[in-house]
């Protein structure tokens, strides 16, 4: 009997469970530990931080899930991993101390490393955990006029739910009329980094759309240092702010520091079967894993699939074979007709197909609803 360990109840960690669960023998025993027992869904924090949904609309009861799956769930934080002895360390939660396993898929996802933006803590909004969206909410509803400064800063490597704030403050202001009174900026830390993210034409329609809503767009400005009333970059430049949304640097999460298996950001090296390079029967999916550009939902899932494909073939004897190839495929949700869709190869020179509609923006909700049904 196999004994598998899966880290974290998000996109990757929930997939990675309900495959293994339902392919490997009963013999085999799979464990899912998260320190949270509702799953959250992540990409509708912008229109929670705009009172468009609960949290109780974007988020189920994870451990149900689970073991109406026949996967044991243990909520409970984790402290540690230990690669060479195959072990985990559990602590503040229903199971605590050393955790053995035989096979683990690490799903941890990213750590905000706010402390790299030396004010951020103290002065900036960000919208990646639901307290955060509805702080930031609490401001914008009490945004009446003045600038608005929505961005990346440095090694943020998520810039859709940037695009999709900025284009919601533009509408709620318009409702409220209070548009005329109010500039936008949306802030980016280099030039490059629109065009590396989906290519020229995502950028090309990105500029018109953000241009159209009376949004200006700032594509160098590489944020080193918030106080109350300014963005700061390194080189001196500062813009002064009246309500601010910056996403924080990211970075990868504690319990894998020192141990060997990260890169200099701390995130777990992978090779393309999605198994940790130097770590035994250890695969690593989603937001914790080392690989250029943007992370997203639609790739934990992928990765995920391939690390659960790849470890029940360990398990049963056969060679794992599944690859993993690296694609964005996401929706910028500008709220109405000008939601644009993107699907771009990464590790391929193709151009990327972008598509500009209405339909995206529905779409975007009808994946979101499908996904919340299919794995509650
Ligand atoms: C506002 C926002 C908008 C987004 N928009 C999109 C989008 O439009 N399209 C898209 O594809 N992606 C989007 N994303 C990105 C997407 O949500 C992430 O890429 C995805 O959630 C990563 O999945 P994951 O499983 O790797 O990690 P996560 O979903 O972060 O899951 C990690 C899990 O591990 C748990 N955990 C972490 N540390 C510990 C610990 N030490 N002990 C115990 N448990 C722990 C967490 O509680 C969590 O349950 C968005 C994200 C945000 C925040």
């Amino acid at each position: 009997m196999a004994n598998v360990l899966i880290l974290g109840g998000g996109f990757g960690g929930v997939v990675a469970a309900e495959i293994l669960a339902a392919k490997l023998s009963h013999d085999h025993q799979v464990t899912l530990v998260s320190r949270d027992d509702r799953f959250l869904f992540y990409p509708a924090l912008v229109r929670l931080a705009f009172g468009e949904c609960d949290i109780a609309d974007i988020s189920f009861d994870l451990r149900k899930a689970m073991t109406e799956r026949r996967v044991r769930f243990i909520k409970a934080e984790v402290a540690r991993v230990n690669p060479g002895s195959r072990h985990a360390t559990l602590t503040h939660g229903e199971v605590e101390g050393e955790m053995s396993y035989d096979y683990l898929i690490f799903a941890l996802g990213r750590r905000l490393a706010t402390e790299q933006v030396r004010g951020f803590y103290e002065h900036a909004n960000h919208l990646l955990t639901p307290e955060a969206a509805l702080k930031f909410g609490e401001a914008v509803a009490s945004f009446h006029q003045g600038h608005a400064i929505i961005g990346n800063c440095t090694e943020a490597k998520l810039p859709i739910p940037v695009f999709e704030t900025a284009f919601a403050l533009s509408r709620r202001l318009q409702e409220r009329g209070e548009r005329g009174g109010c500039r936008i900026t949306v802030i980016n830390p280099n030039m490059a980094s629109l065009e590396e993210f989906g290519g020229r034409e995502l950028a090309t329609k990105l500029y018109r759309t953000l241009e159209e809503h009376g949004i200006e767009y700032v594509a160098d400005f590489p944020v080193s240092e918030v106080t109350a009333q300014e963005v700061k970059t390194f080189d001196g430049h500062a813009l002064a702010y009246d309500l601010l949304m910056l996403l924080p640097p990211f970075a990868g999460v504690g319990p894998v520091i020192e141990t060997g298996i990260t890169d200099s950001k701390n995130f777990i090296r992978v090779d393309d079967s999605m198994h940790v390079k130097d770590a035994e029967r250890m695969y690593a999916v989603g937001d914790s894993i080392s690989l250029r550009g943007a992370k997203t939902a639609h790739m934990s899932v992928r990765q995920a699939e391939v690390a659960a494909t790849n470890l029940q073939a360990e398990i049963e004897g056969r060679i794992p074979l599944a690859k993993y190839e690296h694609e964005i495929r996401s929706v910028i949700d500008e709220g109405g007709r000008d939601s644009i869709y993107l699907h771009k190869e990464l590790w391929t020179d193709e151009t990327a197909d972008v598509s500009q509609g209405r339909v995206w923006h529905w779409a975007k909700r009808v994946r979101e609803m499908q996904w919340l049904h299919s794995h509650a």
